[in-house]
């Protein structure tokens, strides 16, 4: 017999050569494998005599016992060495100093809108939503504008690619808004012999094919309904003037109306109020005139009640509509609508 305690000694070493699992498998292949040196000395068993046979049978088998337990051993070293590696590499060093949390901060245009909300609220104004992809009724037919009228032309309204007829549009106003929620409020109260009140804002972002210093194609509008049995131009006089010094913080501020058009109220109104920068003295934001121009408004038009079934005979409603974006540059002093949405972090940072 060959020298058994050479081969597994040989093993052991070529064992512990390797430093992977892969390579420790091909070794193991060299001595314990269809042509491995025990296997082959196995296989001579045959010619040996019966005795022989036996005794050479337990010594190889000894041998592959052997060579087997340093293999295992040579294993478990391998993966406790990948483990202290793996560890090692992930450790986590508790003594870097922290990153520190960015502080962030809500954009100038959502801040006006929730100072307009929170005042309005505070009034008992309801503030309601609504979807921005709108149907031509909700945007337009309910709103007593007619097919004809210049604001359905191609060069105001983003239409939505499809297969509805008309086709829909992105809201080139918040108005849509106010139609959807006199509809749902007529719809609840419909068995009630008085509709309750109406009292919402809907602010919003509308979308209209314009783009310069002071248009985005993108902005924000804030509309205002009060409907009820006796509301009148006085008592929305009275709230936007309210509305505006506590907006302002500037309990001088005044505000006058001026006859105007809009399709869906008659009469109509411009509002106007004293500039908030020279009291009405006149300067170059006023253009010398002491005056703003800061909402419209009117009585609503009896049309656009009755496409919501309401009776225009019974109850009269007032609407009113400002541009929350003109109000925060007013505000914030800030004179090119386009910084707004730039994303600029330097500019949008001086608001936080
Ligand atoms: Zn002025």
């Amino acid at each position: 017999m060959q020298d058994l305690d050479k081969i597994v000694a040989e093993a052991a070493a070529a064992f512990d050569a390797v430093n992977d699992a892969a390579a420790l498998e091909q070794a193991k292949a060299r001595y314990l494998g269809k042509q491995g040196a025990l296997t082959e000395l196995l296989k001579g068993l045959g010619k040996l005599a019966p005795d022989a046979r036996r005794d050479a049978g337990a010594r190889i088998n000894a041998a592959k016992d052997r060579i087997e337990a340093a293999l295992a051993e040579r294993r478990q070293a391998l993966a406790r060495t990948r483990l202290d590696a793996r560890l090692a590499e992930e450790s986590l060093d508790v003594t870097l100093p922290g990153r520190g949390l960015a502080r962030g901060g809500l954009h100038p245009a959502s801040r006006t809108l929730e100072r307009i909300e929170r005042l309005f609220r505070s009034i008992g104004f309801d503030v309601a939503d609504g979807p921005e992809i709108e149907t031509d009724f909700h945007n337009f037919t309910a709103l007593n504008t007619p097919e004809d009228h210049p604001a359905r032309s191609m060069h105001d309204t983003f239409y939505v690619k499809g297969d509805a007829v008309p086709p829909l549009l992105l809201r080139t106003h918040t108005s849509p808004i106010q139609i959807r929620y006199m509809q749902a409020h007529v719809a609840r109260h419909k068995n009630s012999p008085t509709m309750p009140e109406i009292r919402i804002i809907a602010p919003g972002r509308v979308y209209r094919v314009d783009s310069d210093a002071t248009h985005s194609p993108m902005f924000h509008q804030v509309e205002g309904l009060w409907i009820g049995e006796d509301v009148s131009f006085a008592d929305l006089k009275g709230v936007l003037t309210d509305f505006l010094q506590k907006f302002y913080e500037d309990d001088t501020v005044r505000t006058r109306f001026r006859p105007s058009f809009f399709p869906f109220t008659e009469p109509s109104a411009e509002v106007d109020m004293t500039c908030v920068f020279c009291h009405g003295a006149g300067c170059r934001v006023c253009s010398q005139t002491g005056w703003l121009e800061v909402a419209g408004s009117g009585q609503v038009h009896p049309n656009v009640l009755r496409h919501c079934d309401v009776d225009p005979e019974r109850y009269i409603g007032f609407a009113f509509g400002m541009g929350p974006d003109r109000m925060t540059m007013l505000r914030y002093g800030i004179n090119d609508l386009r910084l707004f949405y730039e994303g600029d972090l330097r500019f949008l940072q001086q608001f936080i």
